[in-house]
């Protein structure tokens, strides 16, 4: 592709044709003075989307959705939403929109979002606008999620655009431009399940089995599609607890049924592991506590199972049977993903029974969480021990005595260091790392922000000169709050 020429921007309307009843179309706001603030030029190039181009004025103006082909439709999204265990029939894209499909390199289909774009018909009292600090956040953290290898929505661009948004203070407003493989929620078949219309249930089930699971086109679809999004979301939360994340904010319109993670929020990783830490300002009750997170989603999944009860079998309550039994292999498949990926976090043997496992890594998770270890750089210390050199381990705990009866054991099991450095990252996107890099790009100032995406995309990559993004957070950051209202 030239950069000098336009190219041309294959954007299709596939939901928004097939999906009419969940789409209204909606034009993004003209921005008062676009700037392109960070560009993923990888990712660009996976769409087929010119790097160089996108940077022109004509390609920024796609970004913040102004600049669409002639004959693309952009759509806001109607969905429902359990919003902490209130139901709430009408959510939908308040400030957001789906501007069209794109094929990826790979023949994949790929929604292209945008947050931040202004008010649609959901935007209830919203102002429908977003600013450039919990945008840009959105970009590290799921680019260092995609980096860690959990799926996740990505993100393409951030543009600022010139207009203030009101907060608790001014601050500057920004577009962002994100990629999922769609952005079809648990919430969707909330909201499609209380229109009554049982076919366009059916409608939206067929969609989301082609797109996302197509081995659910079985002889029971809508079961196996239960089935199929029930093994991919016990999959993913394994995956975030593997890693100390907590996504803050697990209400049903913020889960998808591709299995990705959607909507950084309030969200934020474990400095010291503890079962009940809980960063959102708004979860008062601790509901999506770091440690609630596989029952939250285990909720979650129930309420998908009872907007798409209809569609499972004509009897009533065989429907139920058949959603009971789904649910209840949640926990199986949530624990076996957690075991194996602990096994590979502890490097121990891919054959080593999960009775072994688990126990010794529970025993574990107890002393981090009684000396307040820093979850993240523990194993790769760990894996230091492994190498024959315990002390900088023991020295995390201020009595030896436990963690040295666990150290015996775990050596016994011939523990491989570099498998270890493999799965355990050095760096990621530490919360007090994230709150300087924000603040110094509100300020006018990317510097930190493009270092932290440098150290948070090769997590796993030890370098020289990031000493300070492997570092745990300094004692004076205390306890760490993070904010919806983004
Ligand atoms: P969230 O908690 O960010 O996933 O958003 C929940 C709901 O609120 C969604 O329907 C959003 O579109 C809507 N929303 C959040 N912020 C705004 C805003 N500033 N303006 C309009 N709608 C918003
Ligand atoms: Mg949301």
């Amino acid at each position: 592709m030239s950069s000098t020429s336009p190219p041309t921007v294959a954007l299709d309307g596939r939901f928004a044709r097939e999906l009419a009843e969940l789409a209204v179309p909606w034009q993004a706001d003209e921005p008062t003075d676009p700037r392109l603030l960070v560009l993923n030029e990888p990712l660009a190039a996976a769409l087929r989307l010119d790097p160089a181009w996108l940077q022109t004025p004509a390609g920024v103006r796609l970004l913040v959705g102004v600049g669409v082909p002639d004959d693309a439709t952009p759509v806001a999204q109607a969905y429902a939403g359990h919003q902490f265990g209130q139901f709430v029939p009408r959510l939908g894209d308040g400030r957001a929109l789906l501007l069209g499909e794109l094929v990826d390199i790979d023949g994949h289909l790929r929604d292209l979002h945008l947050k931040g774009s202004g008010r649609t018909p959901f935007a209830r009292g919203g102002d429908g606008l977003a600013a450039v600090g919990p945008m840009l956040r959105e970009y590290v953290v799921s680019e260092a999620m995609h980096a860690l290898g959990i799926p996740t929505t990505r993100s393409l661009a951030v543009v600022a655009t010139g207009r203030a948004v009101r907060r608790e203070t001014l601050l500057p407003g920004a577009v962002l431009a994100r990629v999922a493989s769609s952005h079809l929620r648990v919430g969707s078949f909330q909201y499609a399940r209380g229109t009554g219309d049982v076919d366009l249930l059916r409608r939206l089930a067929d969609h989301a089995i082609v797109r996302h699971h197509p081995a659910a086109e079985a002889e029971q679809p809508y079961v196996a599609l239960l089935d199929a999004v029930i093994a991919v979301q016990a999959s993913l939360v394994a995956r975030w607890m593997l890693v100390g994340f907590v996504h803050g904010v697990m209400n049903t319109d913020n889960m998808t049924i591709s299995g990705e993670t959607i909507d950084y929020g309030p969200c934020a990783f474990l400095d010291a592991f503890d079962p009940a830490a809980v960063y959102s300002s708004i979860d008062h009750g601790g509901r999506y506590a770091y440690g609630n997170q596989p029952l939250a989603a285990q909720w979650n999944l129930a309420r998908l199972a009872e907007a798409v009860l209809p569609l499972l079998h004509h009897d009533p309550e065989r429907a139920v049977v058949l959603a009971t039994t789904a649910l209840d292999r949640f926990p199986g498949r949530y624990e076996a993903a957690w075991s194996l990926g602990m096994r590979a976090k502890l490097g121990l043997p891919e054959d080593l029974d999960p009775a072994i496992v688990v126990p010794l890594a529970e025993e574990l998770l107890a002393l981090l969480r009684d000396d307040h270890v820093d979850f993240t750089s523990f194993f790769r210390v760990l894996a230091g021990a492994a190498r024959g050199d315990a002390e900088p381990t023991r020295r995390l705990f201020p009595d030896h005595r436990a963690i040295d009866a666990w150290l015996t054991r775990w050596l016994a099991l011939s523990p491989a260091a570099d498998a270890m450095d493999r799965v355990n990252p050095v760096y990621i996107p530490r919360n007090h790392l994230i709150e300087e890099a924000l603040a110094a790009a509100t300020d006018g100032d990317l510097t930190p922000l493009h270092r932290l995406v440098e150290a948070v995309t090769a997590p796993y990559d030890e370098r020289p000169g990031f000493e300070r993004h492997a570092a745990a957070a300094p004692p004076d950051f205390g306890a760490y709050r993070t904010f919806c209202g983004t």
